[in-house]
């Protein structure tokens, strides 16, 4: 396990923004990581957890600490069972079951960052989630230094959450995904076809962290309000944080080199040189005009670190 002194974040999020970490380890194996626990509690430094930086904003001013940079990528395909590393690119685990004509992931194709990152969020696009085709997860436990295997069951997911969001001292160390047989071309095309649809509402090749705030539970008045403008009934309760953006004029608004994105207000891009601090004082912003037009609290579904 090699550590490495002042490491520039932004080269390491898909927002490309932030500044270094203190120290900064890369970890391909349990081992490593037991070890990097080790070297922050004997020199008293916070860690955090990197995967594919996709789903982060780092402040400005980096992190103190150690960065523990998550590359397990080992897969192995059993049947219709696939067990993949929790450092290994959700893309792959996507590729691997075309290429085994296994079906059940393709809908998360174009979902930038790790499996490890995907199981702990819940991610989801086109109405699939990781819930839905998650079988098992093994995780290291920091608390009593143990590997231990969990059942999707004992997960307890829900939208955009789950138990690893809650207990930050289990680390996913891989995931065993249940897919059925099916056939590889018919895969391909649904492939084909949903990155086409990403790319047409310009979702993909941006400085961006995904969707920043999640969507939240609103009451029946702005349901309604939704369904009025938009003919679509929202699900459990909750309308899309980027419909409230756009309703409340938020697309478009730029503050520095951070800009609400025109076809998903949601997205945040770094137009080129953003900042942390303009991120979050775009943030900041539209939360006040969705909370002043609507009444409702905005959340963040992207995870600020270092500030
Ligand atoms: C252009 C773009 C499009 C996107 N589209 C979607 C989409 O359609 N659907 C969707 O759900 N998301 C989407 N996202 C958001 C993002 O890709 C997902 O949230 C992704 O699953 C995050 O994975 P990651 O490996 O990048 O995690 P990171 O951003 O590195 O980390 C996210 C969190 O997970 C924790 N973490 C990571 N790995 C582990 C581990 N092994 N053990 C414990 N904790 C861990 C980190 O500490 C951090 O708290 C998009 C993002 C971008 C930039």
């Amino acid at each position: 396990m090699q550590i490495k002194k002042s490491v520039d974040l932004s080269r390491l999020t898909t927002f490309g923004i932030g500044g270094n970490s203190e120290y900064f380890t890369k970890i391909e194996s349990k081992k490593n990581l037991v070890n990097a626990m080790e070297f922050a509690e004997a020199n008293n430094l916070e860690y955090y957890i990197l995967a594919g930086g996709s789903n982060i904003l780092f402040s400005d001013d980096g992190f103190k600490g150690i960065i523990i940079h998550m590359a397990i990528n080992c897969i192995n395909v059993c049947k219709e069972n696939i067990v993949i590393g929790s450092g290994a690119k959700l893309s792959d685990l996507v590729l691997v079951a075309k290429n085994n004509s296994l079906t059940g992931v393709e809908k998360f194709v174009g979902i930038p960052g790790t499996v490890g990152g995907a199981v702990r969020g819940n991610a989801g696009a086109f109405g699939l989630e990781i819930a839905d085709v998650l079988e098992s997860v093994t995780v290291y436990d920091k608390f009593d230094n143990k590997t231990k295997f969990l059942d999707v069951s004992s997960c307890e997911y829900d939208y955009r959450t789950s138990l690893f969001k809650k207990n930050k001292n289990y680390i996913i160390l891989e995931a065993s995904f249940s897919l059925q047989k099916g056939n590889e071309n018919e895969i391909k095309k649904q492939m084909y076809d949903l990155l086409e649809q990403r790319t047409k509402k310009q979702l993909q090749d941006i400085k961006s962290a995904g969707s920043f705030f999640v969507n939240p539970i609103v009451s029946e008045e702005i349901q309604d309000l939704f369904y009025k403008d938009s003919g679509i009934k929202s699900k459990n309760g909750r309308v899309p944080a980027g419909w409230l953006l756009d309703s409340a004029g938020l697309n478009r608004k730029r503050i520095g080199d951070a800009q609400a994105g025109y076809t998903h207000a949601n997205y945040f891009l770094n137009l080129g040189k953003a900042t942390a601090s303009e991120i979050i004082q775009l943030a900041s912003f539209a939360k006040t005009r969705v909370r002043d037009e609507f009444g409702v609290q905005l959340k963040e579904e992207v995870e600020l670190v270092g500030f």
